[in-house]
């Protein structure tokens, strides 16, 4: 085996890390890897390239001379086994071919030479089976069928199903065998399982996968052989030590299809104890040549270790945080590497709440999990019950469309029968942070009641559903909170708990390191406590709008509906009192950092009551003869109000310049709250957004109303003033626009819908799904940052905008803002600052901090 682990492109991870353990002297049966390069011209032509035949036998010697034994040989034959290894780790979804080289004749010479007749013939069976599986697609129901005792019998009847199955007879020429086996293992790349895997984990599907061509060892030897798996710490936990499972007188295969029971790794020590302890002494190698989990396949022959794989092993979220952190403890990895090793991600999946596992009674099923979470409720089967419920409840559909949205939005959760991680009910549930499980097939789904297996659930029975495992549960599961959150809260100390510890470390660390400040977005002042709480140093959206809602919605309407300059300025008197109390809450909150206050951006007729239901009262009065009053009035408002594109209609910039003293209003409450902040010995930071602003013209008109209002607000501190970019066109005149704008904070939600030209709250559950998995997104562009196009808009208007005013602020407050992926673009593209939710600011500091190392 040539090469080392750095090679994974061309040589597969297993390939590679085979290699690098042969060249650490390691155990490894010997053997060579077919490149993937040669699997995609494979799969380009059809046919085995012309110069691979010859460089196969020239290794394949290679082998033979090593271990003294001849592939074909009748006597002793050297075995081999034909293994697929892709570039990333993709888990049983491609094949592997065990045992290649046995025929009629060479079966009887190693029952001979290992004066084992069982497994000898048992071996010839088990390769008949795997090598007409593969090669041929005889289905495996086909071989199962058969149950003669004798393993000698039962080669017979395979090689009978052979034949019948394929109409030819099982190919005895060794080298026909192998060849056909490789060409196999390159066409597995491309088997349905394995582009879905591909298409779930955004793996590119043009890599290729590898061919390991090995010697044979036998676990299934007898009991002083064996095989096994193991981790060189528990990938659940993180904690240290070695983990794993061994089945005595087994084949690989029989470990990972769980026929039979396995011992625990440490077992092994009563089992072997030499093999035991040379094992852990190989563990701990591997883990300080990878400096990091590994995770190992092995094999026992007649009390003689080999290693078969090893790879740094996949851990869940909790053991990602604590090995990294463990690993800096003990001097193997810098800080600076750990935080490389965590993601926002993990995280994120940490944050949320769980089921108590302890308290869970079994599964009724499992699904995919769609969207992490865990939701507790009562079965409604369609989205009107959904909506009329007022217990929480879970949304159960076949599958859902468009339709389901209103119940959608009520549920608590969502399970569906049908469809996989990119299925409408899946991405609408991700979208809206809603928890989902889809794709559990095993339910039907009837008119009143769901039925899995034996056990019915009837309409309005309590299930709980997991989505991040996908579990589902008959009644109701307790909820525990996050202890990361709570930590994050200050309800828990970090003190003698490994994550919390592990996370508070790499948390420091992410801030000390991070070039991007997180702020957050924030309308009332409880926000922006937990906001503060959760690291956020700033508001970078304060929603004024949400301001206007429940009681005061009155106010606004009075504002609407006012006929006269006298009228409307009696409704912006009172509406200002109430703004600048919130202010001031938000101002005291957020002490000593800035507060960005976006001034009102949504369309009034926001605030009205909807015309459907307006029309309805008014046509009741008419019908009983009485006069429809206030309802009357409303409804000749919003018909005068109607848009047929709110989303691109009179809001943002565009009301302010149209309502006289709207803008001025919410400027004063302002810089009043300021003032008063600052006459109680605070630190007010306010700053003052535009929204939607498209021209410069737009803002200059903006910026000196608002600069003659603050001017005539004794003691207020100074205040900036800028706007959001959002629409294209101020992208595109940011230059222009940074002539006026002393700050720029990118409204990446509209920038987005703009630029693509949909609208968000249409599209997402309309073609998104189909989208996706027709590979037209990788993700939707509402969740990351879609980079060439919105994302080049970003970059230009940064790059324009400071070559206009240098000290230029520049952030983003969309959606994106707590995006992974989306923060490492903006660290990339220069901004000094996102701003995101409350609960994904801690994701947003550690990406910060990820993107500077
Ligand atoms: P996967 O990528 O699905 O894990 P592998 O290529 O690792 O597939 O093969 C599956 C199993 O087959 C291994 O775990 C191992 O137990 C067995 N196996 C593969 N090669 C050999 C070999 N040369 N000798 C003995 N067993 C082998
Ligand atoms: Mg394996
Ligand atoms: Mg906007």
């Amino acid at each position: 085996m040539d090469g080392n682990k750095d090679r994974a492109d061309l040589l597969g991870g297993k390939g590679a890390n085979l290699a690098e353990m042969t060249r650490m002297g390691l155990p490894v049966p010997p053997g060579f890897t077919i490149s993937t390069e040669a699997c995609r011209e494979y799969l380009r032509t059809g046919a085995i390239p012309a110069g691979l035949l010859d460089e196969v036998e020239d290794h394949l010697r290679a082998v033979q001379l090593k271990l003294g034994k001849t592939f074909g040989d009748q006597d002793d034959p050297l075995l081999l086994s034909v293994r697929s290894g892709a570039r990333f780790s993709m888990p049983g979804m491609m094949e592997t071919i065990l045992d290649i080289g046995l025929n009629d004749r060479s079966v009887e010479g190693l029952a001979r030479q290992s004066r084992d007749e069982r497994f000898a013939w048992d071996s010839y069976r088990r390769l008949i089976q795997m090598f007409g599986r593969t090669v041929f697609d005889v289905p495996a129901e086909a071989f199962e069928a058969e149950t003669a005792e004798d393993p000698r019998d039962l080669v017979m009847a395979y090689q009978k199903v052979f034949e019948a199955q394929t109409g030819r007879v099982f190919p005895q020429a060794p080298h026909e065998q192998l060849f056909l086996a490789i060409g196999a293992v390159f066409r597995s790349w491309n088997a349905e399982r394995a582009v879905l895997y591909r298409r779930q984990e955004r793996i590119p599907q043009d890599l290729g996968t590898a061919v390991n061509v090995m010697a044979m060892v036998f676990g299934n030897r007898g009991d002083d052989s064996g095989t096994g798996v193991a981790f060189t710490r528990d990938p659940a936990t993180g904690r240290r030590g070695s983990y794993g499972d061994y089945l005595r007188n087994a084949q690989g295969e029989d470990v990972v299809a769980g026929i039979r029971n396995t011992v625990p790794l440490h077992e092994l020590g009563s089992i072997d104890p030499t093999c035991y302890a040379q094992l852990l002494s190989i563990m701990q190698r591997l883990e300080q040549h990878y400096r990091d989990l590994c995770d190992i396949e092995f094999t026992i022959e007649n009390g003689k270790l080999w290693m078969l794989q090893t790879r740094v092993g996949k851990r869940t979220p909790a053991a990602a945080f604590v090995i990294a952190a463990q690993l800096v403890e003990e001097g193997v990895i810098t800080l600076d590497e750990a935080l490389r090793r965590v993601t926002g991600e993990q995280l994120a999946q940490l944050m949320f709440p769980s089921f108590d596992e302890t308290a869970a009674p079994a599964p009724l099923t499992v699904g995919v999990p769609a969207s992490p979470g865990a939701a507790v409720g009562k079965v409604v089967f369609d989205s009107a019950a959904a909506v009329a419920a007022d217990e929480p409840v879970i949304l159960v559909r076949r599958e859902t469309n468009p339709d389901d949205l209103p119940g959608m939005i009520a549920a608590q959760g969502i399970l569906t029968a049908r469809g996989g991680k990119t299925s409408h009910a899946a991405v609408v549930a991700r979208g809206m942070g809603k928890t989902c499980v889809c794709g559990a097939e095993e339910i039907r789904i009837g008119t009143d009641a769901l039925t899995i297996g034996d056990t019915i659930v009837y309409a309005g029975e309590v299930i709980s559903i997991d989505g991040t495992s996908g579990r589902v549960y008959p009644g109701p599961v307790p909820v525990r909170p996050s202890e990361v959150v709570r930590f994050f809260e200050g309800q828990l100390s970090a003190h003698g708990d490994p994550l919390l510890a592990a996370v508070q470390r790499l948390m420091i660390h992410a801030s000390h390191v991070a070039r991007l400040g997180v702020h957050a977005n924030a309308d009332t002042g409880a926000d922006a406590v937990r906001a503060r709480r959760f690291g956020a140093t700033g508001i970078g959206l304060c929603r004024t709008e949400h301001m206007f809602l429940g009681d005061r919605r009155i106010l606004v309407e009075r504002l609407i509906l006012a006929e006269n300059d006298t009228e409307r300025e009696a409704a912006l008197a009172a509406l200002l009192p109430l703004q600048r109390a919130d202010f001031e809450e938000l101002f005291a909150a957020m002490d000593g950092l800035p507060v960005t206050i976006r001034l009102i951006d949504p369309p009034l007729h926001e605030f009205l009551p909807p015309l459907d239901e307006l029309t309805a009262k008014v046509a009741r009065a008419e019908a009983l003869g009485e006069d429809a009053g206030h309802a009357g009035v409303l409804l000749t408002a919003v018909r005068r109000m109607h848009e047929a594109n709110p989303m691109l209609g009179l809001r943002g910039v565009r009301l302010g310049l149209v309502v006289p003293g709207l803008f001025s209003m919410q400027v004063r409450a302002v810089a009043e709250a300021a003032a008063a902040r600052v006459a109680a010995g605070g630190d007010p930071r306010p700053e003052i957004m535009v929204p939607l602003v498209g021209t410069v013209q737009e803002l200059e008109i903006v910026r000196t109303e608002a600069t003659s209002v603050l001017a005539a607000v004794p003691g207020a501190p100074p205040i900036r003033i800028g706007t959001m970019i959002e629409v294209p066109r101020a992208a595109l005149t940011a230059g222009q626009i940074a002539g006026v704008a002393e700050f720029f904070s990118f409204g990446t939600n509209d920038l987005t819908q703009m630029t693509w030209g949909f609208s968000r709250d249409d599209v997402e559950g309309a073609f998104f799904g189909r989208y996706l998995e027709l590979g037209v997104f990788a993700a939707s562009p509402f969740e990351t940052i879609d980079r060439d196009g919105v994302g080049e808009l970003v970059r230009m208007a940064v790059e324009r905008g400071r070559a206009a005013r240098p000290e230029l602020t520049v952030g983003v407050c969309g959606e994106h803002g707590g995006d992974p992926a989306s923060v490492r673009f903006f660290h990339d593209a220069g901004l000094d600052y996102v701003s995101c939710s409350p609960y994904r600011v801690p994701i947003a500091r550690l990406e910060a901090g990820r993107a500077a190392v």
